[in-house]
């Protein structure tokens, strides 16, 4: 399968802005525009089984121009790229406070606003200055009330930072190389033609930075949650920076460990690999997307929750 056949097998996923719309409300207005809910014409839609508020439309529809799309109701999203704030299960309370610490162009920042629904406060980190323009706009169109946008480097915050000192939640959804993208509509990519290159070393770079960035969220003093995901299919990038991260003094003396099973989409057969974890048994905890297959581009989740020292001292 070439890329382009690829891409036109993934659906045109949507996930409603629910700070904006109801669900139901949006399937009316679909329906009055002439779809009909199920999934196989053009013509057609569905909802997602996985992910609630969002919708699959046929690959060729576009909603550039739709003005649902343009009032910030309808955010285009893929599937995949839906599942971190899911994982991450943000507070609904006006006392969270949440970090999304690579943010632009914003997709997920407004998706962990949206499930906040506008409470509390998220912290949303761009260190690049064009990218974060992006964010804004988005934020701005999404009608996202809860977020604070930080155009900084998330390496450069101080942990230790009263302004940090409740934040119990944190987005991690670093730079990749991006090799699991193929409906590239969906995602702004940092740089084109590096994705292009997969040479080793690269991919090598990318994994210490990722690392660095897990191992800097866990410094967080109130953090009991991180997800971390990459739309990145290599394992280097993906088990071997969570197997790493997992041996690091950051997670030994902060007592993090990977969230269970049952809390990381399960209802999501496709796990992470087996061999290439210290553990085999922690592959359960992990998602891994496969682009051709999952009807999605690859994708990789995990997430890390910090346990008592007892919790810890027992496993
Ligand atoms: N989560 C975003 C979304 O769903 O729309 C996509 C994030 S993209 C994969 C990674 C972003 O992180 C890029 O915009 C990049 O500029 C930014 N970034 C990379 N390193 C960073 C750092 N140290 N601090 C803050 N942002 C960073």
């Amino acid at each position: 399968q070439t890329a382009d056949q690829r891409a036109a097998l993934i659906p045109r996923y949507i996930r409603i802005n629910t700070l904006l719309w109801e669900i139901e409300e949006a399937m009316q207005y679909f329906a009055s525009k002439g779809f009909v809910l199920k999934e196989t014409s053009k013509k057609e839609f569905a909802k997602d089984e996985h992910i609630p508020a969002l919708l699959l439309f046929h690959p060729d529809v576009s909603f550039q121009d739709d003005d649902a799309y343009k009032a910030g109701k309808v955010i285009l999203q893929d599937k995949a790229s839906c599942f971190p704030a899911v994982v991450l299960d943000p507070p609904v309370s006006s006392n969270g406070s949440v970090i999304d610490a690579t943010s632009a162009p914003g997709n997920k920042t407004s998706h962990l606003s949206a499930l906040m629904s506008n409470t509390g406060t998220l912290f949303a980190f761009e260190r690049d200055r064009k990218r974060f323009s992006t964010l804004e706009m988005m934020l701005s169109r999404a009608k996202c009330k809860n977020v604070v946008p930080v155009n900084d480097d998330f390496l450069k915050v101080d942990p230790m930072d009263l302004k940090y000192s409740q934040v119990t939640h944190i987005l991690l959804d670093p730079s990749c190389s991006g090799s699991g993208i193929v409906n590239r509509l969906d995602y702004l990519i940092e740089n084109e033609q590096d994705a292009q290159v997969e040479q080793e070393e690269r991919l090598q770079k990318l994994a210490s930075f990722q690392l660095m960035m897990i191992k800097h969220a866990m410094k967080f003093p109130a953090v009991q949650r991180i997800a971390y995901s990459t739309c990145s299919v290599h394992a280097i990038e993906d088990e071997h920076v969570v197997r790493a991260a997992l041996k690091s003094d950051e997670a030994l003396s902060g007592h993090f460990k990977l969230a269970p099973e049952n809390e990381v989409l399960p209802q999501w057969k496709r796990r992470g690999f087996p061999s290439e974890m210290d553990d085999p048994r922690h592959a359960a905890s992990l998602v891994r997307c496969l682009p051709g297959e999952d009807a999605t581009n690859g994708f990789f989740v995990s997430c890390f929750i910090r346990c008592s020292e007892q919790e810890d001292s027992e496993t």
